[in-house]
């Protein structure tokens, strides 16, 4: 069976480390001329960590990142909450903080390992379907003939628009702003922190590994606006982005399949973009094994709808500017703080963003 892949992010190298692991090894390719140096996520979720644990990416993965130990909330620059990350019994769960082009560097080499190679500067440019083949042109003018597509080209995905799928759900009028900095002396090494600030303003930080912080925020300048103090010792990036809240209409259209942002985006609240699309890619790859591909679009669509929504209901409550949301944020949270049960679920839905089985 020939499957091509398109796009080597972490969708995509899941999908080849995942089908490569059950003898299917395809073809992918990268319109990039090598692997990423972009960080852009850094959490990555129990979830995740047990699809990639056969191929023993998990185990490289756990040796470079960072584990999350906590959850701080500040009213402005004054603790509010605190809560570990952990449910009892369970210890090999937890949320594990990398930059998101380690992660794609272990899962290239575990996928090298396979006998795979991804195909740098190549481009999909076009492609149709007979009943039995999926034609596929690439830009330099040649032409293979495929089985199966993977289209994992990201939040602008050529695969999609050739597809001709829709891709509903609205941008948000506001743009973010993020700094990746080196700092000493960060009090929350090891903790996930949220400031909430005037009206809907908030900024969030999280370890990417010793010393070194992603700091985002729905402000103009992610670093002036944290309340707290931290001693940079250097800025490595520092910009802006905006923000799209879509999911595809269907997950697939004959013998072509979409996994990632090529078939959902939202924010980065709740921290699953990336996940997401491992889960994606591992169920596909499991029903390309199996055989069972029809109800893979219908199960992903409503999977994903359930993690967008839970990241856009907790978007929409931290951000907003209501003087009365506020005070019941932090009334919430010193009742939380009281019931160890109510922590339990909170823990549950930060791990595993209200699928148990995502
Ligand atoms: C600031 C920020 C912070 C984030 N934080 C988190 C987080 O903490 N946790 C989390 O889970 N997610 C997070 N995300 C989301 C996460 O980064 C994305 O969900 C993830 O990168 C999606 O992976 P992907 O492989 O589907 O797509 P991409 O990473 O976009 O990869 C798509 C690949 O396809 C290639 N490509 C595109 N078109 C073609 C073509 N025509 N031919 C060949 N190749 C092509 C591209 O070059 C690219 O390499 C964050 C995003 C941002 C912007």
């Amino acid at each position: 069976m020939r499957i091509l892949i398109v796009g080597a992010g972490p969708t995509g190298l899941t999908a080849a480390v995942e089908l490569a692991r059950r003898g299917m090894l395809p073809d992918i390719i990268d319109r990039r001329d090598s692997g990423s140096g972009l960080s852009r996520a850094v959490g990555i979720m129990p979830t995740s960590l047990k699809i990639l644990k056969p191929s023993g990416v998990t185990a490289q993965l756990v040796a470079e990142g960072i584990k999350f130990h906590a959850v701080k909330i500040y009213n402005g620059a004054s603790l509010a909450f605190s809560m570990r990350l952990a449910l009892k019994g369970r210890k090999d769960e937890f949320v594990l903080g990398l930059p998101q082009d380690r992660t794609e560097a272990h899962l290239q080499s575990a996928f090298e390992k396979y006998g795979g190679k991804i195909q740098f500067a190549t481009e999909l440019e076009n492609l149709s379907q007979t009943g039995e083949q999926v034609i596929v042109t690439f830009t330099d003018g040649t032409t293979e003939n495929y089985d199966y597509v993977i289209g994992a080209d990201g939040i602008s995905s050529t695969t999609r628009s050739l597809l001709g799928l829709g891709f509903p759900g609205h941008d948000l009028p506001e743009t973010w702003s993020i700094a990746d900095v080196d700092a000493e002396n960060w009090p929350n090494g090891n903790s996930f922190t949220i400031c909430k600030l005037k009206a809907r303003e908030i900024v969030v930080v999280a370890p990417l590994e010793a010393n070194r912080y992603r700091i985002i925020s729905n402000t103009e300048d992610a670093l002036k606006s944290l309340p707290l103090p931290i001693n940079v010792t250097k800025i490595r990036r520092q910009g802006q982005f905006g923000i799209s809240i879509r999911q595809v209409e269907a997950y697939s259209k004959g013998r072509v399949y979409l996994a990632g942002d090529a078939a959902h985006c939202h924010s980065p609240v709740g921290g699953r973009g990336m996940n997401l699309g491992i889960s994606d890619s591992a169920e596909l790859a499991h029903r390309f094994a199996t055989g069972d591909l029809a109800g893979y679009s219908a199960n992903r669509h409503r999977e994903g709808k359930i993690i967008i929504g839970g990241s856009e209901t907790i978007r929409k409550f931290v951000t907003s500017p209501n003087f009365f949301m506020r005070k019941l944020l932090f009334a919430l949270l010193w009742l939380v703080g009281k019931l160890p049960f109510l922590q339990v679920k909170i823990i549950e839905r930060i791990l595993y963003g209200g699928l148990l089985e995502e």
